[in-house]
């Protein structure tokens, strides 16, 4: 029996089989594809994902000569969020393509121990009270693998969603979108406006310019798919939709890749069903727009990786897994309803002109404009209140340039073998009074001089960089704290 299967070596599933592997889980990835897909879908990483990278020491290997953007998109509106004034070590979008991130992520998955099965198919799988029985079709015929839990990143048709039962309300799409990377016969044929997006009457058309000659050409039409949607989508299909679009004719030569998605808006009820757990898009589906998807499923698979690890390795009670449903549902839940938002905004119906106006105003606004940043960067997302009331608990650790007696670091290294960190900024915790409880909870006691940081002298940080409780080093509260670390996160 293996400890986890991860059904899905997408970027969820292997940046997930990584936060297992710092902790020595046993784990499989299975993806039904026998070679990685050479297309990507999303292009950029957001601040607080570019955080999640930074603690685990990959943030460095993630830039490397790409470009940082200090700017987002809001539904295609003027002026643009500033991510440059945001409280992050990260105020900037990451331009990457998908298919970087997922070698990136491979690689680093490999250096653990964690190779992705290319080419298993998982098509079924039973629960019982010890563990989950997969079935799966490999290139060598089918067999079953044996695991104590089994972790859905299978995508937005998720199989393992399907199986186990998870229930998936929302609603149908009412936009179609066509995307093609394509070779144009003449670039002049694109219309005015674009590069960029172009706002017409009867829909959007986007083009970015990719890695020459390949031309990125999206649109979006304002009404339900028609026919069946499984079909590929052929060059022609993609040319008449540019022309319902612009009124222009444009002379596609050769298409990449072709593909088609629309507004489908769901959300799974339950993060976990007994041993099968969902991340990803396996648990939500959305219109792709501002950057959120593969963001959110990252920033996901942090939240779950230690939980698993801790109620693998160490016994964490049940609860500690159900607080990965409690803490990132809402998150989903918001993700959704920024993403209808945006595309409500850019429905072509010249009675949202007015609306857009007026939302552009207000993102004119500094501090609108930061509140719709911290809402798209992930930077905002707090995971309530754990024990206390100090005003960090909940929040993404902040970024502290720290001296310790190894020499200078900042927060974020601290974080980097995927332990919490019970960090000492006054020098008045007795930490070998909690050796024991500390080792037994994987969390790594640290003594630093702190800079500016008032009233606090102590901060318990889990391994996904959030404070998990503020206060004095001879606080009562903290060996509570310490004992229940697990039903902490859990609140
Ligand atoms: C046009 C477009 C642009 C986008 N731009 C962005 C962006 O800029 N930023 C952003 O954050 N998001 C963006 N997204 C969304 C992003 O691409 C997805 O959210 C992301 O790919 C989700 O990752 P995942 O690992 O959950 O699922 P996937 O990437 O779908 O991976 C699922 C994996 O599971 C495998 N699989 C499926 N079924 C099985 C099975 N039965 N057995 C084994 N393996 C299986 C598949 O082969 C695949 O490798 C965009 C999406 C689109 C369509």
């Amino acid at each position: 029996m293996v400890d986890v299967i991860v059904a899905g070596g997408g970027p969820v599933g292997t940046m997930l089989a990584c936060e297992l592997r710092l902790h020595g889980v046993d784990v499989v990835v299975l993806d039904k594809e026998p070679e990685p897909s050479p297309h990507s879908r999303a292009f950029r990483l957001q601040p607080r994902t570019m955080e999640l990278l930074d603690y685990r020491g990959l943030a460095e290997r993630f830039v490397d000569g790409r470009k940082k953007w200090p700017k987002a998109h809001f539904a295609g509106l003027q002026p643009l969020l500033e991510l440059g004034d945001l409280p992050s070590p990260h105020p900037y979008s990451l331009l990457i393509p998908q298919a970087e991130t997922e070698q990136l992520l491979a690689a680093r998955a490999d250096e653990l121990g964690a190779p992705v099965r290319r080419g298993h198919r998982l098509t079924g799988l039973d629960q019982g009270g010890d563990g989950v029985t997969a079935e799966v079709s490999g290139p060598d015929g089918p067999y079953t693998l044996v695991a104590r839990h089994l972790v859905g990143c299978d995508g937005g048709r998720s199989t393992v969603r399907h199986l186990a039962g998870f229930d998936f309300p929302g609603t149908e799409a009412q936009v179609t979108a066509l995307l093609g990377d394509v070779l144009l016969a003449d670039r002049s044929q694109l219309p005015t406006g674009v590069p960029g997006t172009l706002r017409t009457e009867r829909g959007l058309l986007m083009a970015v310019a990719l890695e020459a000659p390949v031309v990125r050409v999206l649109t979006t039409e304002f009404r339900p798919p028609r026919g069946d949607t499984a079909c590929p989508v052929t060059i022609a299909e993609l040319r008449e939709s540019v022309e319902r679009v612009t009124g222009s004719v444009v002379d596609i030569s050769e298409a990449r890749w072709l593909s088609r998605f629309g507004d489908a808006t769901r959300l799974a009820t339950r993060y976990r069903r007994g041993r099968v757990l969902l991340a990803g898009d396996s648990a939500h589906i959305h219109f792709p727009i501002g950057a959120q998807g593969l963001n959110l499923g990252l920033q996901e698979a942090v939240n779950l990786g230690w939980k698993l690890a801790a109620t693998l390795r160490r016994g964490a009670p049940t609860a500690l897994l159900d607080s990965y449903h409690d803490e990132r549902h809402p998150v989903a839940l918001r993700v959704l309803r920024e993403t209808r938002a945006q595309l409500a905004l850019m429905d072509p119906d010249p009675r949202t002109d007015p609306l857009r106006e007026i939302v552009g105003e207000l993102l004119a606004l500094p501090e609108a404009n930061q509140h719709i940043a911290s809402l798209v960067s992930g930077t905002d997302v707090t995971y309530g209140a754990g024990q206390g009331d100090h005003p960090w608990i909940g929040r993404p650790a902040p970024s502290l340039e720290l001296k310790t007696a190894d020499g200078p670091v900042r927060t974020a290294e601290l974080l980097r073998t995927g332990n919490g960190v019970l960090l000492d900024l006054a020098g008045t915790v007795p930490s070998e009074r909690y050796a024991d409880l500390l080792a037994s909870r994987s969390v790594t006691a640290i003594r630093a001089q702190a800079v500016d940081v008032p009233g606090v002298e102590a901060l318990l940080i889990r391994p996904d960089g959030h404070v998990a409780w503020a206060g004095t080093g001879r606080d009562p509260d903290l060996p509570v704290v310490l004992e229940t670390w697990y039903g902490l996160a859990a609140r």
